[in-house]
């Protein structure tokens, strides 16, 4: 049985005081609202990691997660955070590929295959995302490229190895745009990847397979995404920003 994760992307919002605000009443309603066996992973800033990792309990419902480290372990990276840091703390998850990572930072699949690598090797789990760009969903065989993204930085990896990838498919046309994709649009979308990664690695790992949906997912809309078969919990950016509507969220899963 495939784990079903609700991750909420902060991204680089909240000052310490309103960060420390939402984390504390995230796990609060967490812990007294949310009966469902879902995992719940908060990826805060950074600078936010240390102090809320304190906060959580290791096992518990609510981990912490980074969004994003360096392919290298240790070095001359003025700025960059690496992967054993990020272990030495506790840290469990990582968002890696991001398509705002791609867009600003110029991530290729290529350089994430080596981030995907470090993660696993310090035993955290990557978020690994993927989407198209709108002009290839109206004009060009988005599924294609979406596959590709997959193969390209994940399918080095051994069937036991792939066994601790997360995956989240976020269609840059929806993210931030309050124009989500229809529940019957993800589900296809996930479908698909799922039948790629049985080509892969076979059926019982592409069963699995914990495939996330991002993109204005919220808390009137979750519900019905998280229906779907193979959308098994979503990655939130807006929405996590409020700890009710993220709640919604995460109860829908
Ligand atoms: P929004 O939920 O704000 O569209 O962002 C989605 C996202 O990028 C999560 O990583």
């Amino acid at each position: 049985m495939r784990k079903k994760i609700v991750a909420g992307n902060w991204k680089m919002n909240k000052t310490a005081d309103e960060a420390q605000a939402l984390l504390s009443e995230v796990i609060n309603m967490v812990k007294d609202e949310v009966t469902g066996d879902v995992k719940v992973v908060l990826c805060t800033p950074s600078i936010y990691l240390a102090s809320a990792q304190q906060q959580v309990t290791p096992g518990g419902k609510v981990s912490i997660g980074a969004q994003n480290c360096h392919e290298k372990a240790s070095g001359a990276y003025t700025g960059e955070i690496s992967a054993p840091m990020l272990q030495s703390i506790g840290i469990e998850y990582v968002i890696l590929g991001h398509s705002e990572r791609r867009q600003y930072f110029g991530e290729t699949n290529a350089q994430l295959a080596e981030k995907v690598n470090i993660t696993l090797q310090n035993g955290l789990i990557p978020i690994f995302c993927c989407g198209e760009s709108r002009d290839l969903r109206e004009n060009g065989d988005y599924i294609g490229f979406v596959k590709d993204q997959i193969t390209e930085s994940l399918f080095h990896l051994s069937a036991e190895s792939f066994g601790n990838v997360v995956i989240a498919y976020e269609p840059i046309w929806a993210i931030g745009t309050g124009l989500t994709a229809s529940s019957a649009q993800a589900q296809d979308m996930h479908f698909e990847l799922r039948q790629h990664i049985a080509g892969q690695y076979g059926d019982t790992v592409a069963q699995d397979t914990t495939i996330l949906y991002g993109g204005s997912a919220n808390a009137q809309n979750a519900a019905e995404l998280f229906a779907r078969p193979d959308v098994d919990g979503g990655l939130i950016g807006g929405a996590s920003l409020k700890a009710a509507d993220f709640l919604t969220v995460v109860k829908a899963a």
